[in-house]
């Protein structure tokens, strides 16, 4: 293995044996070394969609939701796809079409939910609801409201009883555990925003009883994301158990616990539990507590179904570093800028032997920030496709148009077949809603 540790990239070439990796990819195959996604030329699929385009594996996303499925069969279960990983109407309806629910956090993407089905298997998460969304949330039917605060339990309640429906209602609880990913997609510990307090937890139920219009069904939690030690699940779960034992000496009894989403994957060489291992670690006490379970999952789902493709443009070789600039960027991908993401770059063409050089691969948005590998050890040539691997999760939908830049288009690819599952935005997109 070639891989060196993610986490001591920097002034170290990082030298990606994509063979290896690519091998650990279902769907992903070098084929006479050209790499192919679920039988399709990534070569063909460039030139015919152009770069940067994200290309999905139907087949890859469907497979993954269905390792929950069969992992936790033995309990009562819903999985709520977390929308905010990749919103594409396609995605989220071959999700729906195999009975997934949906995780959202925003009105928005609760639009987008009803493109493609209906509210009912609808959790409703998020730290800022205003009446005006949950007016449109409780119009649509959804399953449940993941509070994150006591005033949002008032709000609720006084848009419920405005119309008239019953609110079901779940508390996020922030359990103070350490995820142990990183600080910016760590989300339980009490420095962070999320959810009710454990120990404010108690009284914030016994609020929402006495409110109109509430029906108490739930309690939740979401520690972060990318987690690749599996223990803060555990610790979470041991913690939520407290609560609801005690919940039940308030008379206060519970249809259902929900996890949140937030398992890892390997971008480079990260080992996360599997999702059979994540069952394993939870099933004997949730089997015990004898609520139905939801999971929010997103990232576990997504990320290695796609790729993110892109053309060298500029060889730039300086007395310090060598930057290649290729036509992707921190506006397409934002996950290296912002978390100091480590994701694998790697050939899509590996005919031709090249000269091997340390470069940074970078983006052409003007910031320093703007990178998508640093040091990397590879061979390039300007005109060559790089496949931007891990990218189908937090890729189009954390994309924007700074540099005014329009955004790439989306493809999925399904069992040798592809289609065009987003347009590619044009220089007209870019002011189409402006107004002079
Ligand atoms: N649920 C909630 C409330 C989230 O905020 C997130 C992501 O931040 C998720 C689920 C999905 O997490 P992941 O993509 O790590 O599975």
């Amino acid at each position: 293995m070639t891989f060196r540790p993610a986490s001591h990239y920097i002034n170290d070439s990082l030298h990606i044996d994509a063979d290896i990796l690519v091998s650990a990819l279902p769907y992903f195959d070098y084929i006479d070394g050209v790499l192919h996604i679920d039988g399709v030329s990534s070569l063909e699929l460039a030139k015919q969609y152009g770069t940067p385009s994200y290309v999905y594996s139907q087949r890859a996303i469907l497979d993954n939701y269905q390792a929950y499925s069969r992992a936790f069969a033995s309990l009562d279960h819903q999985i709520c796809y977390a929308v905010k990983t990749n919103s594409n109407l396609a995605v989220l309806k071959s999700l729906a079409q195999i009975g997934a629910g949906f995780d959202i956090v925003s009105k928005g993407e609760l639009a987008r939910v009803l493109q493609v089905t209906d509210g009912k298997k609808v959790v409703y998460s998020g730290v800022g609801k205003t009446a005006d969304d949950i007016e449109y949330a409780l119009n649509a039917d959804i399953c449940c409201f993941n509070v994150e605060a006591v005033s949002e339990l008032d709000t609720i309640s006084q848009v419920a009883t405005r119309l008239n429906k019953t609110a079901r209602i779940s508390l996020r609880i922030n359990p103070d555990v350490d995820a142990k990913t990183h600080p910016y997609i760590s989300t339980g510990l009490k420095s962070n925003k999320f959810g009710i307090s454990h120990q404010a937890a108690v009284q914030a139920y016994l609020h929402a009883k006495q409110l109109p219009y509430l029906q108490i069904v739930g309690i939740d939690c979401h520690i972060g994301s990318q987690l690749i030690d599996i223990q803060g699940f555990s610790d979470a779960l041991d913690k939520l158990i407290e609560l609801i034992d005690e919940l039940k000496s308030h008379g206060i009894h519970l249809e259902h616990i929900d996890l949140g989403g937030g398992l890892g994957v390997r971008y480079i060489d990260e080992n996360p539990a599997s999702v059979d291992d994540f069952a394993k670690l939870l099933l004997p006490r949730l089997r015990k507590l004898g609520l139905k379970l939801y999971l929010e999952p997103g990232r576990s789902l997504l990320a290695n179904a796609g790729v993110l493709l892109s053309r060298v443009d500029v060889l730039k070789p300086t007395e310090f570093k060598n930057f290649a600039i290729i036509d992707a960027s921190m506006s397409e991908l934002i996950r290296p800028a912002l978390y100091e993401a480590v994701m694998a770059i790697i050939p899509t063409d590996t005919r031709n032997a090249r000269e091997i050089h340390t470069w940074d691969i970078v983006g052409s948005v003007c910031e320093s920030s703007d990178f998508l590998g640093k040091d990397r050890a590879c061979g390039l040539q300007v005109g060559d496709i790089l496949a931007i691997t891990g990218a189908g999760a937090y890729g189009f939908s954390m994309a924007c148009n700074y540099n005014s830049r329009p955004r790439p288009c989306e493809v999925m690819v399904d069992d040798g077949s592809h289609r065009l599952i987003r347009k590619r935005e044009s220089l007209a997109d870019l002011w189409r809603d402006e107004i002079i």
